[in-house]
C-alpha cells in the first residue's frame, strides 16, 4: 500500500479515519474552542464549522464564559454567525469537538458539556495536552491548531473557500508570530501559501490582528511602560509590568485591547522572560509570559495553576500583584 503523503504527523491516519467517521455520521455536531479564544482557537473551530456547515451539517459553536464575548481583535472573522452562547450549547452532545485547549478546564463552564459527551475530538497543538478526548488528534509539532483543522477539512473531502482560509489564516499568522516564532515550519509557510491562493487578503488580516487600536491604547501603554521592571538577576533576566482596570478605566479601553503589550515589554534584550499581568474586569490578573527559550514558561505557568507553550504560556492569579511575581520568582 502507499503511504498517504500526508500521514506524516504524530496523528495515525487510523485516527483521522474515526474522526472522518465520526462526524459523518453524527446529526448534530457540536464545537468548543478554550476560554478566552485567540486567533487559533476560534480560527480552528470556525474554519471547520463553516466548511461543516456548507456540507449542509448541523453545528453548534461556543466557547465556555458566562460573559460571551468575541475579543474585539477576532470580530473581522467570517463565520460568527455560527456562534452561540454557552448556555444554548447541548447539554450532552452526541459528538462534541474541541479546539486549542490542552486540558478540559481550559473550555469552562462548557467542561461538564464535554464530560457528558458521548464522543469527544480533541484536536490541539499543545505537548501538555491531557488526552482528555475519546479520540485525540494532537499534534505538538504543528504550528497551530488550524493545521489540523485543515487537515480534518481536506480528509472530510470539504473544499476551503476564502472565508474559510481567513480563519485558518488568522489562527496561523496569531500562533507563529507572523512566522517569527519558533514554530514556523516549513509546513507552516507551504499552509500558508496554499490558504493565500484562495484570494484572502493578508494586508487586511493583519492591519485587523496587530495594528489598529483607539487612540486610549497608547495612554494606557505609556503609563505600563512608566511602571516596567527589569531584574537581570532572576532567571536569565526578568521583565514585567501590570496593566490595572483603574489603567483602562481612566481611558475607557477595554480588556481585550491588551493583547499586544507582551510583544512590546518581551523585546527587552537584557531579560530572557517577560511578564504583563492584566487586571480583568472581574478584578482577576491574567498573567501573560513569554521566554526566549531559557525558562520554560510552560512549566512555571502550569505550577502556578496555567498552562501553555515552552515559550509562551499564561495563567490566572487571584492574588495581589507583588505576591504573585514573588511566587513565579520562586520558580525560576
Ligand atoms: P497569552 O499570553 O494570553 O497570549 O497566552 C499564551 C499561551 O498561554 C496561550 O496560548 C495558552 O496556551 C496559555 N495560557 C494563557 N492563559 C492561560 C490560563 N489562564 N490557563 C492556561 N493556559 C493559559
Ligand atoms: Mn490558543
Ligand atoms: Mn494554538
Amino acid at each position: 500500500m502507499t503511504p498517504d503523503p500526508r500521514d506524516v504527523g504524530p496523528v495515525p491516519v487510523g485516527d483521522w479515519d474515526r474522526a472522518v467517521g465520526l462526524i459523518s455520521s453524527a446529526d448534530e455536531i457540536a464545537l468548543a474552542c478554550h476560554i478566552s479564544p485567540d486567533g487559533d482557537a476560534l480560527g480552528s473551530m470556525l474554519a471547520l464549522g463553516m466548511a461543516l456547515r456548507a456540507a449542509g451539517r448541523r453545528v453548534t459553536a461556543s466557547f465556555g464564559e458566562r460573559r460571551f464575548r468575541v475579543p474585539r481583535l477576532l470580530r473581522f472573522l467570517p463565520g460568527q454567525e455560527l456562534l452561540s452562547e454557552p448556555d444554548a450549547y447541548p447539554a450532552a452532545p452526541e459528538l462534541m469537538i474541541t479546539f486549542d485547549a490542552p486540558t478540559v478546564e481550559r473550555l469552562g463552564v462548557l467542561a461538564g458539556n464535554a464530560a457528558r459527551a458521548r464522543e469527544l475530538v480533541v484536536l490541539d497543538h499543545h505537548p501538555s495536552n491531557t488526552g482528555f478526548g475519546t479520540l485525540n488528534l494532537v499534534d505538538p509539532g504543528a504550528a497551530a491548531t488550524v493545521a489540523l483543522a485543515e487537515e480534518l477539512i481536506h480528509r472530510l473531502g470539504l473544499p476551503v473557500d476564502k472565508a474559510i482560509a481567513t480563519c485558518l489564516y488568522a489562527g496561523l499568522v496569531t500562533d507563529t508570530g507572523s512566522f517569527r516564532h519558533s514554530s514556523t515550519t516549513p509546513e507552516a509557510h507551504l499552509m500558508a501559501a496554499r490558504l493565500v491562493a484562495t484570494g484572502l487578503n493578508p494586508e487586511e488580516i493583519a492591519r485587523e490582528l496587530w495594528d489598529r487600536s483607539p487612540f486610549g491604547y497608547l495612554r494606557v501603554l505609556g503609563a505600563v511602560l512608566d511602571r516596567v521592571v527589569l531584574e537581570p538577576e532572576v532567571g536569565g533576566g526578568l521583565v514585567w509590568t501590570s496593566v490595572t482596570r483603574a489603567d483602562r478605566a481612566a481611558y475607557g479601553l477595554p480588556y481585550d485591547e491588551l493583547e499586544g503589550i507582551i510583544d512590546v515589554i518581551r523585546r527587552t534584550e537584557e531579560a530572557d522572560m517577560a511578564v504583563v499581568l492584566k487586571e480583568d474586569d472581574d478584578g482577576a490578573w491574567q498573567v501573560s509570559t513569554r521566554s526566549k527559550g531559557a525558562v520554560d514558561v510552560a512549566r512555571v505557568c502550569a505550577a502556578l495553576g496555567g498552562g501553555g507553550h515552552t515559550k509562551a504560556a499564561g495563567f490566572t492569579s487571584h492574588l495581589p500583584v507583588e505576591q504573585t511575581m514573588a511566587s513565579l520568582r520562586a520558580l525560576l
